[in-house]
């Protein structure tokens, strides 16, 4: 589920190359927010390994204008697709969490212990406790039925088949697409969210799906989750500065800091990360 998104693309790629055969399920066949329809496609498409890569999800933007949507959607679809799973003995199944399950008030970077150690960031409260609801319902599920699982936690993704769209994107595609417009329309200023004093970390989507086919391999513990990330953390400034510099682009760059700015930095420990996965950064 959620092999026709952004990440599900490039894992189905992935998990293609090895020689796997993989069924990607399609929203308008199975809509699945019902259990019913999560029910069908686990027992019309049996599996071993199932990835639960999808998501009703968006940057900073979409959790303020669609918090409900999203806090909706996904606290079902992961519900009712572990209970289906379990149904139907699916071997491993996947969870794709997300860094904005992590305490957002912490500093320094994010290590799986503390996933628990304090509540959410209130801009992302909706979606990341939805994600993280998973990790409390894998361990009921192991306890009780025996189901085998993991939890993955990624951060800010980028690369081929991101969003453009305005209203959903991060910041990345956000300003890729601002550059370019700006640049054709020969506009004075471009204009960017929040104080750039934030700090978050950027992981190519490619490494991302090769990182999470190697963790489905090898890792095996349902009751910690595992950071997926490249531990690098950079500010938006920089991040603005490096597009600015590489797009030729002469305008000015313009902060507009009735934006949000979200949590104050989103980076994660990579440590286990680096033993579980042997060595792959
Ligand atoms: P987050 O990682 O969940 O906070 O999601 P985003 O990728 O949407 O935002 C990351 C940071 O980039 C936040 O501090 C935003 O305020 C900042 N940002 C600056 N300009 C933009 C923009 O045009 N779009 C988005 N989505 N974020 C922006």
């Amino acid at each position: 589920p959620g092999s026709a998104g952004f990440l599900g693309q490039h894992l189905v790629k992935r998990l293609q190359s090895f020689g796997a055969e993989v069924f990607v399920p399609r929203q308008r066949d199975y809509n699945l927010t019902t259990l019913d329809a999560c029910l069908r496609c686990v027992l019309e498409h049996p599996c071993d390994i199932l990835f639960h890569a999808a998501a009703y999800y968006g940057g900073i933007g979409i959790n303020q204008t669609q918090p409900a949507t999203l806090y909706y959607s996904n606290l079902v679809m992961g519900a009712n697709l572990m209970e289906a799973a379990r149904l139907a003995d699916v071997k491993k199944f996947v969870a794709i969490g997300t860094a904005c399950s992590y305490p957002g008030y912490l500093e320094g970077h994010l290590k799986e212990d503390d996933l628990w150690a304090g509540p959410c960031h209130a801009s992302v409260v909706n979606y990341g406790l939805t994600k993280k609801m998973m990790a409390v319902q894998a361990q009921a599920y192991k306890r009780q039925y025996g189901l085998d699982s993991i939890h993955l936690i990624l951060t800010n993704l980028y690369g081929p088949g991101d969003s453009y769209n305005p209203d959903r994107s991060h910041v990345v595609a956000a300003l890729v697409r601002k550059w370019v417009e700006a640049e054709q329309a020969k506009a004075p200023s471009v204009e960017v969210w929040g104080t750039g004093k934030p700090i978050r970390e950027f992981i190519y989507v490619e490494d991302c799906a090769d990182a999470i086919m190697l963790a489905a391999e090898l890792y095996n513990d349902t009751a910690m989750p595992l950071n997926i990330g490249t531990g690098i953390g950079t500010s938006i400034r920089e991040l603005t500065e490096t597009v600015h510099e590489v797009s030729g682009y002469k305008g000015k760059i313009v902060w507009d800091a009735d934006k949000p700015d979200g949590a104050a930095k989103k980076v994660l420990d990579v440590t286990r990360m680096k033993q579980v996965l042997d060595g792959w950064s």
